[in-house]
Protein backbone atom coordinates (compact mmCIF):
# COMPACT_ATOMS: atom_id res chain seq x y z
CA UNK A 1 0.00 0.00 0.00
CA UNK A 2 1.61 3.31 -1.00
CA UNK A 3 1.46 6.14 1.53
CA UNK A 4 0.72 10.17 0.83
CA UNK A 5 2.40 12.22 3.47
CA UNK A 6 0.70 15.29 3.90
CA UNK A 7 2.75 18.78 4.87
CA UNK A 8 2.33 19.75 8.54
CA UNK A 9 -1.11 21.18 9.81
CA UNK A 10 -3.05 20.01 6.34
CA UNK A 11 -4.51 17.42 8.17
CA UNK A 12 -6.93 19.86 9.12
CA UNK A 13 -9.92 19.35 6.79
CA UNK A 14 -9.32 15.65 6.80
CA UNK A 15 -9.75 15.52 9.97
CA UNK A 16 -12.84 17.40 9.70
CA UNK A 17 -13.81 14.75 7.01
CA UNK A 18 -13.72 16.79 4.02
CA UNK A 19 -13.24 14.59 1.74
CA UNK A 20 -10.57 16.38 -0.89
CA UNK A 21 -6.54 16.22 -0.70
CA UNK A 22 -5.35 19.27 -2.90
CA UNK A 23 -1.74 19.02 -4.41
CA UNK A 24 -0.34 21.87 -2.66
CA UNK A 25 -1.26 19.82 0.99
CA UNK A 26 0.82 16.77 -0.16
CA UNK A 27 4.60 16.77 1.30
CA UNK A 28 5.27 13.39 -0.55
CA UNK A 29 4.06 10.53 -1.83
CA UNK A 30 2.07 9.36 -4.90
CA UNK A 31 0.66 6.68 -6.98
CA UNK A 32 -0.89 5.08 -10.01
CA UNK A 33 -4.12 6.38 -11.71
CA UNK A 34 -7.06 5.67 -9.18
CA UNK A 35 -4.82 3.32 -6.73
CA UNK A 36 -5.60 3.28 -3.50
CA UNK A 37 -3.20 4.91 -0.59
CA UNK A 38 -3.26 5.87 2.88
CA UNK A 39 -2.89 9.18 3.48
CA UNK A 40 -1.46 10.21 6.77
CA UNK A 41 -0.51 13.80 8.26
CA UNK A 42 2.84 15.15 8.73
CA UNK A 43 3.48 13.41 12.37
CA UNK A 44 2.62 9.96 10.75
CA UNK A 45 -0.88 9.69 12.17
CA UNK A 46 -3.58 7.50 9.57
CA UNK A 47 -6.06 10.12 7.79
CA UNK A 48 -7.64 8.36 5.52
CA UNK A 49 -7.84 5.44 2.75
CA UNK A 50 -7.94 7.23 -0.72
CA UNK A 51 -8.65 7.06 -4.23
CA UNK A 52 -5.02 8.78 -5.82
CA UNK A 53 -5.37 11.08 -9.01
CA UNK A 54 -2.32 11.62 -10.86
CA UNK A 55 -2.99 13.97 -13.24
CA UNK A 56 -5.37 16.16 -11.21
CA UNK A 57 -4.88 19.11 -8.93
CA UNK A 58 -7.29 17.09 -5.87
CA UNK A 59 -5.45 14.04 -5.67
CA UNK A 60 -7.06 12.19 -3.22
CA UNK A 61 -10.48 11.80 -2.87
CA UNK A 62 -11.04 10.01 0.60
CA UNK A 63 -13.02 6.44 0.83
CA UNK A 64 -12.71 6.10 4.70
CA UNK A 65 -11.55 7.52 7.80
CA UNK A 66 -11.88 4.29 9.09
CA UNK A 67 -7.94 2.95 9.47
CA UNK A 68 -9.97 -0.48 9.91
CA UNK A 69 -11.84 -0.50 6.75
CA UNK A 70 -10.75 -2.60 3.77
CA UNK A 71 -11.41 -0.81 0.33
CA UNK A 72 -12.74 -3.96 -1.42
CA UNK A 73 -15.94 -5.39 -3.42
CA UNK A 74 -17.35 -5.58 0.13
CA UNK A 75 -16.98 -1.87 0.96
CA UNK A 76 -18.29 -0.52 -2.45
CA UNK A 77 -21.53 -3.01 -1.86
CA UNK A 78 -22.00 -1.84 1.58
CA UNK A 79 -21.65 2.41 0.51
CA UNK A 80 -24.21 1.47 -2.64
CA UNK A 81 -26.50 -0.02 -0.29
CA UNK A 82 -26.63 2.86 2.38
CA UNK A 83 -27.01 5.36 -0.64
CA UNK A 84 -29.92 3.22 -2.10
CA UNK A 85 -31.27 2.91 1.26
CA UNK A 86 -31.43 6.55 2.00
CA UNK A 87 -33.53 7.56 -1.13
CA UNK A 88 -35.91 4.80 0.06
CA UNK A 89 -37.01 6.37 2.99
CA UNK A 90 -37.43 9.78 0.85
CA UNK A 91 -40.99 8.83 -0.93
CA UNK A 92 -39.90 10.03 -4.05
CA UNK A 93 -42.84 10.76 -6.61
CA UNK A 94 -40.72 9.30 -9.99
CA UNK A 95 -39.51 6.43 -10.66
CA UNK A 96 -36.29 8.33 -11.99
CA UNK A 97 -34.17 8.65 -8.72
CA UNK A 98 -30.48 9.44 -7.75
CA UNK A 99 -29.18 7.12 -5.90
CA UNK A 100 -25.31 7.91 -5.71
CA UNK A 101 -24.56 11.57 -5.48
CA UNK A 102 -20.58 11.60 -5.50
CA UNK A 103 -18.91 12.62 -2.17
CA UNK A 104 -22.46 13.04 -0.20
CA UNK A 105 -22.68 9.15 -0.28
CA UNK A 106 -19.16 8.54 0.60
CA UNK A 107 -18.31 7.63 -3.23
CA UNK A 108 -16.24 10.75 -4.44
CA UNK A 109 -16.17 10.49 -8.31
CA UNK A 110 -19.44 8.68 -8.76
CA UNK A 111 -22.89 9.71 -9.61
CA UNK A 112 -26.14 6.94 -10.59
CA UNK A 113 -29.57 7.46 -11.65
CA UNK A 114 -32.11 5.06 -12.13
CA UNK A 115 -34.79 6.08 -14.88
CA UNK A 116 -37.18 3.24 -14.76
CA UNK A 117 -35.50 -0.13 -14.83
CA UNK A 118 -32.57 1.12 -16.23
CA UNK A 119 -29.51 2.60 -14.35
CA UNK A 120 -27.15 5.41 -15.62
CA UNK A 121 -23.65 6.21 -14.11
CA UNK A 122 -20.58 8.35 -14.55
CA UNK A 123 -17.72 7.66 -13.28
CA UNK A 124 -15.96 10.77 -12.96
CA UNK A 125 -12.58 9.96 -10.97
CA UNK A 126 -9.87 7.78 -11.39
CA UNK A 127 -10.97 5.98 -7.95
CA UNK A 128 -14.26 5.32 -9.38
CA UNK A 129 -12.63 4.51 -13.01
CA UNK A 130 -10.68 1.56 -11.28
CA UNK A 131 -12.92 0.49 -9.59
CA UNK A 132 -15.59 0.63 -12.29
CA UNK A 133 -16.08 -3.27 -12.74
CA UNK A 134 -16.77 -4.15 -9.10
CA UNK A 135 -19.07 -0.55 -8.82
CA UNK A 136 -21.48 -1.86 -11.79
CA UNK A 137 -21.66 -5.22 -10.54
CA UNK A 138 -22.63 -4.33 -7.17
CA UNK A 139 -25.02 -2.19 -8.52
CA UNK A 140 -26.78 -4.82 -10.03
CA UNK A 141 -26.78 -6.65 -7.22
CA UNK A 142 -28.09 -3.64 -4.64
CA UNK A 143 -30.68 -2.94 -7.36
CA UNK A 144 -32.07 -6.48 -9.04
CA UNK A 145 -31.84 -4.44 -12.17
CA UNK A 146 -30.61 -5.94 -15.24
CA UNK A 147 -28.79 -2.83 -17.02
CA UNK A 148 -26.43 -0.44 -16.79
CA UNK A 149 -25.75 2.40 -19.52
CA UNK A 150 -22.42 4.52 -19.05
CA UNK A 151 -22.21 8.05 -19.24
CA UNK A 152 -19.01 9.00 -18.85
CA UNK A 153 -18.90 11.35 -21.64
CA UNK A 154 -17.94 14.41 -19.65
CA UNK A 155 -15.40 17.22 -19.42
CA UNK A 156 -14.56 16.43 -16.20
CA UNK A 157 -12.46 13.44 -16.93
CA UNK A 158 -9.91 15.50 -19.26
CA UNK A 159 -8.75 16.83 -15.56
CA UNK A 160 -7.92 13.09 -14.23
CA UNK A 161 -6.54 12.07 -17.71
CA UNK A 162 -9.62 9.83 -18.35
CA UNK A 163 -10.98 9.07 -22.17
CA UNK A 164 -14.83 10.37 -22.61
CA UNK A 165 -16.65 7.02 -22.50
CA UNK A 166 -20.88 5.92 -23.26
CA UNK A 167 -22.04 2.71 -23.83
CA UNK A 168 -23.67 -0.33 -22.33
CA UNK A 169 -21.83 -1.56 -18.89
CA UNK A 170 -24.14 -4.17 -18.41
CA UNK A 171 -26.75 -5.69 -20.33
CA UNK A 172 -27.87 -3.68 -23.61
CA UNK A 173 -31.23 -2.42 -25.84
CA UNK A 174 -33.23 -0.18 -25.96
CA UNK A 175 -32.26 3.79 -24.54
CA UNK A 176 -35.72 5.12 -24.10
CA UNK A 177 -37.43 5.21 -20.80
CA UNK A 178 -40.72 6.79 -19.78
CA UNK A 179 -40.64 8.35 -17.09
CA UNK A 180 -43.34 8.86 -14.57
CA UNK A 181 -42.46 11.96 -12.41
CA UNK A 182 -45.61 13.57 -9.82
CA UNK A 183 -48.39 12.82 -12.41
CA UNK A 184 -46.44 12.96 -15.37
CA UNK A 185 -45.41 10.95 -18.24
CA UNK A 186 -41.90 12.25 -19.78
CA UNK A 187 -39.76 10.31 -22.05
CA UNK A 188 -36.36 10.34 -22.45
CA UNK A 189 -32.98 8.73 -23.88
CA UNK A 190 -30.18 7.71 -21.71
CA UNK A 191 -27.82 7.21 -24.67
CA UNK A 192 -28.37 10.47 -25.99
CA UNK A 193 -30.21 12.96 -22.98
CA UNK A 194 -27.86 15.83 -21.15
CA UNK A 195 -26.03 14.30 -18.37
CA UNK A 196 -27.56 10.98 -17.78
CA UNK A 197 -30.80 11.79 -19.61
CA UNK A 198 -33.09 14.46 -17.45
CA UNK A 199 -32.41 16.73 -14.71
CA UNK A 200 -34.23 15.08 -11.72
CA UNK A 201 -32.49 17.41 -9.48
CA UNK A 202 -35.16 19.90 -10.95
CA UNK A 203 -37.95 17.27 -10.08
CA UNK A 204 -39.42 18.65 -6.48
CA UNK A 205 -39.07 22.59 -8.20
CA UNK A 206 -41.08 21.58 -11.31
CA UNK A 207 -44.13 20.11 -9.22
CA UNK A 208 -43.69 22.90 -6.75
CA UNK A 209 -44.24 25.38 -10.02
CA UNK A 210 -47.46 23.65 -10.97
CA UNK A 211 -48.64 24.21 -7.64
CA UNK A 212 -47.79 28.03 -7.86
CA UNK A 213 -49.44 28.32 -11.43
CA UNK A 214 -52.51 26.74 -10.08
CA UNK A 215 -52.75 28.91 -6.55
CA UNK A 216 -51.83 32.17 -8.79
CA UNK A 217 -54.06 31.35 -11.38
CA UNK A 218 -50.96 32.00 -14.35
CA UNK A 219 -52.01 31.91 -17.95
CA UNK A 220 -49.21 33.47 -19.62
CA UNK A 221 -45.60 31.16 -18.82
CA UNK A 222 -42.48 31.84 -20.57
CA UNK A 223 -40.15 28.37 -19.82
CA UNK A 224 -36.25 29.65 -20.43
CA UNK A 225 -33.85 27.05 -20.89
CA UNK A 226 -37.02 24.52 -21.11
CA UNK A 227 -34.28 21.44 -21.79
CA UNK A 228 -37.63 18.68 -22.72
CA UNK A 229 -40.15 21.37 -20.80
CA UNK A 230 -40.77 19.65 -17.51
CA UNK A 231 -41.57 22.84 -16.29
CA UNK A 232 -43.98 23.88 -19.21
CA UNK A 233 -45.72 20.29 -18.87
CA UNK A 234 -46.26 21.48 -14.98
CA UNK A 235 -47.59 24.56 -16.05
CA UNK A 236 -50.17 23.46 -18.14
CA UNK A 237 -50.82 21.08 -14.97
CA UNK A 238 -51.51 23.72 -13.68
CA UNK A 239 -54.08 25.33 -15.60
CA UNK A 240 -51.62 27.60 -17.52
CA UNK A 241 -53.41 27.99 -20.95
CA UNK A 242 -50.50 30.00 -23.05
CA UNK A 243 -47.15 28.15 -22.34
CA UNK A 244 -43.76 29.03 -23.98
CA UNK A 245 -41.37 26.82 -24.11
CA UNK A 246 -37.25 28.30 -25.02
CA UNK A 247 -34.20 26.13 -25.69
CA UNK A 248 -31.23 26.40 -28.00
CA UNK A 249 -32.02 22.54 -28.62
CA UNK A 250 -34.46 21.44 -31.53
CA UNK A 251 -34.09 17.66 -30.31
CA UNK A 252 -35.04 19.09 -26.55
CA UNK A 253 -38.06 20.75 -27.91
CA UNK A 254 -39.42 18.40 -30.15
CA UNK A 255 -39.57 16.24 -26.85
CA UNK A 256 -40.99 19.21 -25.26
CA UNK A 257 -44.10 19.24 -27.92
CA UNK A 258 -44.50 15.43 -27.76
CA UNK A 259 -44.62 15.47 -23.89
CA UNK A 260 -47.23 17.96 -24.24
CA UNK A 261 -49.31 16.00 -26.44
CA UNK A 262 -48.63 12.64 -24.01
CA UNK A 263 -49.86 14.29 -21.40
CA UNK A 264 -53.08 14.83 -22.78
CA UNK A 265 -52.75 18.47 -23.15
CA UNK A 266 -53.95 20.88 -25.79
CA UNK A 267 -51.03 21.62 -28.05
CA UNK A 268 -52.55 24.80 -29.03
CA UNK A 269 -51.35 26.25 -25.38
CA UNK A 270 -47.83 25.18 -26.00
CA UNK A 271 -45.07 26.94 -28.46
CA UNK A 272 -41.58 25.98 -28.51
CA UNK A 273 -39.14 28.41 -29.63
CA UNK A 274 -35.73 27.20 -30.76
CA UNK A 275 -33.64 30.29 -29.98
CA UNK A 276 -31.26 31.80 -27.49
CA UNK A 277 -32.65 32.97 -23.99
CA UNK A 278 -31.09 36.47 -24.00
CA UNK A 279 -32.60 37.13 -27.69
CA UNK A 280 -35.79 35.89 -26.77
CA UNK A 281 -36.16 37.90 -23.45
CA UNK A 282 -34.87 41.22 -25.28
CA UNK A 283 -37.20 40.53 -28.40
CA UNK A 284 -39.83 39.61 -26.15
CA UNK A 285 -39.40 42.96 -24.11
CA UNK A 286 -39.55 44.90 -27.46
CA UNK A 287 -42.93 43.50 -28.25
CA UNK A 288 -44.46 44.34 -25.05
CA UNK A 289 -45.32 41.22 -23.85
CA UNK A 290 -45.82 40.00 -20.20
CA UNK A 291 -45.73 36.78 -18.42
CA UNK A 292 -47.45 35.55 -15.21
CA UNK A 293 -44.91 33.17 -14.17
CA UNK A 294 -41.30 33.03 -15.78
CA UNK A 295 -39.04 30.29 -15.25
CA UNK A 296 -35.50 30.88 -15.38
CA UNK A 297 -32.91 27.56 -15.64
CA UNK A 298 -30.27 28.00 -17.29
CA UNK A 299 -27.06 25.63 -17.84
CA UNK A 300 -23.88 26.10 -15.24
CA UNK A 301 -22.45 29.93 -16.06
CA UNK A 302 -20.08 29.30 -13.39
CA UNK A 303 -18.43 26.06 -12.96
CA UNK A 304 -15.95 27.02 -9.83
CA UNK A 305 -15.48 30.12 -8.00
CA UNK A 306 -12.83 31.70 -10.39
CA UNK A 307 -15.91 32.15 -13.07
CA UNK A 308 -18.05 34.01 -10.58
CA UNK A 309 -17.55 37.29 -11.76
CA UNK A 310 -18.05 36.31 -15.55
CA UNK A 311 -21.14 34.19 -14.36
CA UNK A 312 -22.62 37.17 -11.82
CA UNK A 313 -23.00 39.18 -15.27
CA UNK A 314 -24.37 36.95 -16.89
CA UNK A 315 -27.41 35.94 -14.56
CA UNK A 316 -27.85 39.65 -13.89
CA UNK A 317 -28.57 39.99 -17.29
CA UNK A 318 -31.14 36.93 -17.79
CA UNK A 319 -32.83 37.64 -14.35
CA UNK A 320 -32.99 41.86 -15.41
CA UNK A 321 -34.92 41.10 -18.40
CA UNK A 322 -36.94 38.36 -16.59
CA UNK A 323 -38.10 40.43 -14.10
CA UNK A 324 -39.26 43.64 -16.98
CA UNK A 325 -41.42 40.30 -18.66
CA UNK A 326 -42.99 40.12 -15.36
CA UNK A 327 -46.76 41.03 -14.81
CA UNK A 328 -47.84 42.97 -12.11
CA UNK A 329 -48.34 39.91 -9.16
CA UNK A 330 -46.33 37.53 -10.97
CA UNK A 331 -44.07 35.20 -10.24
CA UNK A 332 -40.31 34.19 -11.45
CA UNK A 333 -39.17 30.97 -10.64
CA UNK A 334 -35.22 31.55 -10.79
CA UNK A 335 -31.80 28.92 -10.49
CA UNK A 336 -28.31 29.15 -10.41
CA UNK A 337 -26.93 25.33 -10.85
CA UNK A 338 -23.38 26.97 -10.56
CA UNK A 339 -21.34 25.86 -7.91
CA UNK A 340 -19.15 28.91 -7.88
CA UNK A 341 -21.88 31.20 -7.11
CA UNK A 342 -23.10 31.15 -3.35
CA UNK A 343 -26.98 31.18 -2.62
CA UNK A 344 -26.18 34.61 -0.60
CA UNK A 345 -24.43 35.54 -4.13
CA UNK A 346 -27.39 34.67 -6.47
CA UNK A 347 -29.45 36.52 -4.02
CA UNK A 348 -27.52 39.81 -4.00
CA UNK A 349 -27.11 39.26 -7.84
CA UNK A 350 -31.24 39.04 -7.64
CA UNK A 351 -31.66 42.38 -6.06
CA UNK A 352 -28.97 44.07 -8.40
CA UNK A 353 -31.23 43.13 -11.37
CA UNK A 354 -34.43 43.79 -9.79
CA UNK A 355 -33.31 47.37 -8.65
CA UNK A 356 -32.05 47.88 -12.16
CA UNK A 357 -34.91 46.82 -13.70
CA UNK A 358 -36.99 48.72 -11.38
CA UNK A 359 -39.05 45.84 -9.67
CA UNK A 360 -40.59 45.59 -6.18
CA UNK A 361 -40.77 41.30 -5.27
CA UNK A 362 -41.23 39.74 -2.34
CA UNK A 363 -38.86 36.12 -1.85
CA UNK A 364 -41.59 33.20 -1.73
CA UNK A 365 -39.47 31.03 -1.41
CA UNK A 366 -35.57 29.85 -1.30
CA UNK A 367 -35.14 25.78 -3.02
CA UNK A 368 -32.40 23.40 -3.49
CA UNK A 369 -31.71 20.11 -5.44
CA UNK A 370 -34.36 17.55 -4.70
CA UNK A 371 -32.92 15.67 -1.75
CA UNK A 372 -31.52 12.43 -3.68
CA UNK A 373 -28.87 15.01 -4.85
CA UNK A 374 -28.25 15.73 -0.86
CA UNK A 375 -25.20 17.84 0.41
CA UNK A 376 -23.16 16.65 3.86
CA UNK A 377 -22.57 19.14 6.58
CA UNK A 378 -18.97 18.21 5.98
CA UNK A 379 -18.68 19.02 2.69
CA UNK A 380 -19.64 22.61 1.44
CA UNK A 381 -18.65 22.14 -1.99
CA UNK A 382 -21.61 20.13 -2.48
CA UNK A 383 -23.73 22.48 -2.80
CA UNK A 384 -24.63 23.68 -6.48
CA UNK A 385 -28.50 23.69 -7.07
CA UNK A 386 -30.39 26.74 -6.20
CA UNK A 387 -33.54 28.59 -6.61
CA UNK A 388 -35.40 32.22 -5.35
CA UNK A 389 -39.10 32.39 -6.34
CA UNK A 390 -40.09 36.07 -6.09
CA UNK A 391 -43.53 37.50 -5.95
CA UNK A 392 -43.69 40.69 -8.11
CA UNK A 393 -45.56 43.36 -5.95
CA UNK A 394 -48.95 44.17 -7.61
N1 LIG B 1 -35.36 23.24 -16.82
C1 LIG B 1 -34.91 22.04 -17.47
C2 LIG B 1 -33.40 21.88 -17.45
C3 LIG B 1 -32.63 23.01 -18.12
S1 LIG B 1 -31.00 22.60 -18.52
C4 LIG B 1 -35.63 20.85 -16.84
O1 LIG B 1 -36.30 21.02 -15.82
O2 LIG B 1 -35.49 19.73 -17.35
C5 LIG B 1 -30.45 23.95 -19.45
C6 LIG B 1 -30.94 24.03 -20.88
O3 LIG B 1 -30.48 25.25 -21.43
C7 LIG B 1 -30.46 22.94 -21.85
O4 LIG B 1 -31.57 22.29 -22.38
C8 LIG B 1 -29.71 23.71 -22.96
O5 LIG B 1 -29.99 23.18 -24.26
C9 LIG B 1 -30.28 25.09 -22.82
N2 LIG B 1 -29.45 26.23 -23.25
C10 LIG B 1 -28.14 26.45 -22.98
N3 LIG B 1 -27.77 27.67 -23.43
C11 LIG B 1 -28.87 28.24 -24.00
C12 LIG B 1 -29.12 29.49 -24.62
N4 LIG B 1 -28.17 30.43 -24.73
N5 LIG B 1 -30.37 29.75 -25.06
C13 LIG B 1 -31.34 28.81 -24.95
N6 LIG B 1 -31.16 27.61 -24.35
C14 LIG B 1 -29.94 27.33 -23.89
Amino acid sequence: MKTIRLRDGKERSLLRRHPWVFQGSVAKGAADLGETVRVESASGDFLCWGAYSPNSSIKVRAWSFEEAERIDADFFGRRLQAAIAMRARLGIDSNGVRLVHGEADGLPGLVVDRYGDILVAQFLAAGTERWKGVIADALLAATGLPRLFERSDVGVRQLEGLPSHKGWLRGEGGSEVELSESSWRLKLDVAEGHKTGYYLDQRDNRRDFARWVKQLGAQRVLNCYSYTGGFSVAALAGGATDVTSVDSSGPALARASEHVLLNGFNPARHRALDADVNATLRLLLKEGRQFDAIVLDPPKFAPSAAHADRASRAYKDINLLGLKLLAPGGLLCTYSCSGGISAELFHKILAGAAMDAGVDAYIVDRVGAAPDHPQTLCFPEGEYLKGLLVLRKG
